[in-house]
């Protein structure tokens, strides 16, 4: 019965703004079907700019955080652990577990443990490392722990070493990628200040707010089409040619959540692209 509710989604972010690059597909297609969502960003954002001081940062990110949940009704919160020095402490871990159990998610999303930034790196490992001891009564015994498992997945990146994602879930999220990038835009300290002035492109950021929109749906378009060219193996796999194909998100299940059956898949990954039997 439980499993014809609206399925509970939690996304755990390093920052205020990953869970719209990696995962804002599913998370946007998720709410279009009314499921229950949160989004945590570990850290506080405090180190994501260039002229505005970190503590005042961190009350505008944890704002545009708030705004970007609230456009698809979810919860979209920030945690104190400060930007660009998180790490897979025991604290950490302990925080995780706790809001895993608090929400009692069908799904959680996180970084993979390999990645480009250690805030991300530190995410994906603590939640690996929360996974065992949800069900663990002795562990945080002040929230009680959970009885059974919940499916936790890895979200999208393009990093190979020391090893590539393995293309479990791959969805076609084109048509999310227009509320997913009004989520992104909610993040202007981020998407049309910090991250153009440290790609030395913020003389291209518009002046105009709806010009400014059209700008980053033109930067995820860029990231889709690596990601297409990236997994395009998985792609054709699945009987997709990949030139026809303009949006992707892919999904790695972890070990150390629940294994998912089919079913559970189809619920939790609506229109997921099933690999053709051979
Ligand atoms: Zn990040």
């Amino acid at each position: 019965m439980a499993d014809r509710q609206p399925p509970r989604i939690l996304v755990f972010g390093a920052h205020p703004d990953d869970a719209e690059v990696y995962s804002g597909g599913l998370v946007v297609r998720h709410a279009e079907r009314g499921a229950a969502i949160k989004i945590v960003s570990v850290t506080d954002g405090r180190s994501g700019h260039y002229c505005i001081e970190p503590d005042a940062l961190v009350g505008i990110r944890r704002q545009e955080a708030a705004a970007a949940g609230r456009l698809i009704g979810a919860d979209y919160v920030t945690w104190h652990f400060h930007d660009g020095a998180l790490q897979p402490t025991l604290e950490v871990r302990n925080a995780i577990i706790r809001e895993i159990r608090a929400f009692a998610p069908d799904l959680v999303l996180a970084h993979r443990p390999y990645d480009y930034h250690p805030d991300h790196r530190a995410v994906g490992m603590a939640v690996q490392d929360a996974c065992y001891l949800l069900t663990v009564p002795h562990i945080c015994p002040e929230v009680p722990a959970l009885r059974r498992d919940p499916i936790v997945a890895s979200t999208c990146d393009l990093f190979t070493r020391p090893l590539p994602m393995q293309p479990d879930i791959v969805l076609e999220t084109s048509g999310e990628l227009e509320r997913a990038n009004a989520m992104a835009a909610c993040h202007a300290s981020q998407f049309f200040e910090w991250l153009p002035y440290h790609d030395g492109v913020l003389d291209e950021v518009p002046e105009d707010a709806l010009e400014r929109v059209g700008w980053l749906r033109g930067w995820f378009l860029q990231l889709h089409a690596q990601r297409v060219a990236h997994f395009a193996a998985p792609l054709r796999q699945r009987g997709i040619d990949p030139a026809r194909i303009k949006c992707i998100e892919v999904f790695e299940l972890s070990e150390y959540g629940r294994r998912p059956t089919p079913e559970e898949l189809d619920r939790l990954f609506p229109g997921r692209l099933a690999a053709e039997a051979n």
